[in-house]
């Protein structure tokens, strides 16, 4: 059976908290990208702790993206797996991907399971920016694209990402087993969920 790991709104905030000064350090990003609806409330509360004085809000952009089993297909039968269909995106015809030009990205997701959503994100927005370059006559500026987690789960992966970001501009606040994490916005009752939580802490202590 799959085990299950509660973890807290306290805890959420503080992850993004240890992990601020690393990412303003390593990555200094201009935007924000937040993967719905996980990405949500990390890339919030994160934006807190990114805030230099003086300096504005680093802005955030929400995507959306959809997960489904690809069974039952013509071509799923040849290929298994998983795919991802974009329920959200920036808009391209706008400033909204041009406004991406040049600058560091961060990309927030609150879990990295089996990694398919990042790849696909990741691989995306790094081709809408490149037409959006082309577009603009705009070439020569480059967008660098990192990312934060707030677990990374230790397991291999079906999907890959850029080795210039696995090697330098990702970050998961945690690394942990492949347990099902209940996060504290999916709780209906968040009383029960903070009791489930705290009980799994003193029986780790
Ligand atoms: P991926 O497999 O593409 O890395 O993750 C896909 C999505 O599955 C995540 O964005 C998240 O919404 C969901 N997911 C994967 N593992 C967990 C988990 O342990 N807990 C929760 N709540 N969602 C998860």
């Amino acid at each position: 059976m799959v085990e299950k790991t509660y973890v807290t709104y306290n805890q959420v905030h503080k992850l993004c908290q240890e992990s601020a000064p690393r990412i303003l350090e390593e990555f200094r990003p201009n935007l924000m990208i937040a993967i719905g609806g996980g990405g949500y409330v990390p890339a919030r509360i994160l934006r807190s702790f990114l805030k230099q004085p003086g300096h504005p809000n680093i802005p955030i952009q929400a995507i959306g993206l959809s997960l489904y089993e690809a069974l039952g297909t013509a071509d799923a039968i040849e290929t298994p797996g998983t795919r991802v269909t974009r329920t959200q995106w920036l808009d391209l015809s706008s400033l909204e991907m041009a406004n991406l030009i040049g600058k560091n990205v961060l990309i927030v997701d609150e879990v990295d399971d089996t990694r398919t959503t990042l790849e696909y994100a990741v691989r995306e927005l790094e081709k809408d920016v490149r037409e959006a370059q082309q577009k603009a006559g705009r070439t020569g500026e480059e967008t660098k694209f990192s990312i934060f987690v707030l677990h990374n789960k230790d397991k291999p992966k079906k999907g890959k990402l850029p080795e210039e970001i696995i090697h330098g501009r990702y970050l998961a606040a945690r690394t942990v087993g492949d347990d099902w994490i209940c996060y504290p916005w999916e709780a209906t009752d968040i009383d029960e969920h903070d009791r489930l939580a705290k009980e799994q802490e003193q029986k780790q202590s």
